[in-house]
């Protein structure tokens, strides 16, 4: 285990399982169809990648990159889109591909921005869900894992940008975001 982190919260194992079990479920409920695949980055990379090879039907690879803004006084957020998908999205049956789902606020905007483009279908993935942390409603399709109130990384979630290349998910150590 790397030494910044507190404990390992999800194997490299666990997380290869899921993965499998998400990738066959999607597999089945977009049968005859092709997959626009939405990856969100950079921290849904190595999901992405992961869950792409898992998924037997006709699959499409686009990317785009948001940053969410709220305060506590807040609630309802900002969300600024730094890199736009590249594709159309009219008529395509979107996935979108989270990390992971923390407040909602930036999936809560995005999935309404893709349907209000004229996707014929938009559905959500997420290897992970920290349910007690939502302020808005979001719908997920498909889940990974609902993990606590932690904050995690590896398995291309960072912190600072480092830890993403670490092939399991752990807890920061509190002192290492205190430095
Ligand atoms: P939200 O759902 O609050 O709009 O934001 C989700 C984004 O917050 C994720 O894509 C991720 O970048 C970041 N995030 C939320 N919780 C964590 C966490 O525990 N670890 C890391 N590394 N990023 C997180």
């Amino acid at each position: 285990m790397h030494t910044d982190l507190q404990e390992i919260l999800l194997t490299e194992e666990q997380i290869h399982q899921r993965v499998q079990e998400m990738g066959r479920q999607i597999t089945k409920d977009y049968a005859g169809k092709t997959i626009l695949m939405c990856g969100i980055l950079k921290g849904a990379v190595t999901f992405f990648t992961d869950l792409a090879r898992t998924i037997d039907c006709p699959v499409l690879f686009d990317f785009m990159s948001c940053s969410s803004y709220g305060t506590s006084a807040q609630s309802s957020g900002f969300v600024k889109i730094r890199k736009d998908l590249d594709s159309e999205v009219k008529g395509k049956d979107i996935l979108i591909v989270e990390d992971i789902i923390d407040t909602g606020i930036t999936l809560n905007k995005l999935r309404p921005l893709l349907e209000d483009r004229g996707a014929n279908s938009v559905r959500l993935a997420t290897l992970l869900s920290k349910p007690e942390r939502r302020k808005v409603d979001v719908q997920v399709d498909y889940n990974g894992f609902e993990i606590p109130d932690a904050f995690v990384v590896g398995y291309g979630l960072d912190y600072a940008g480092r830890y993403r290349n670490l092939p399991y998910i752990g807890i920061l150590k509190k002192e290492v975001y205190a430095k």
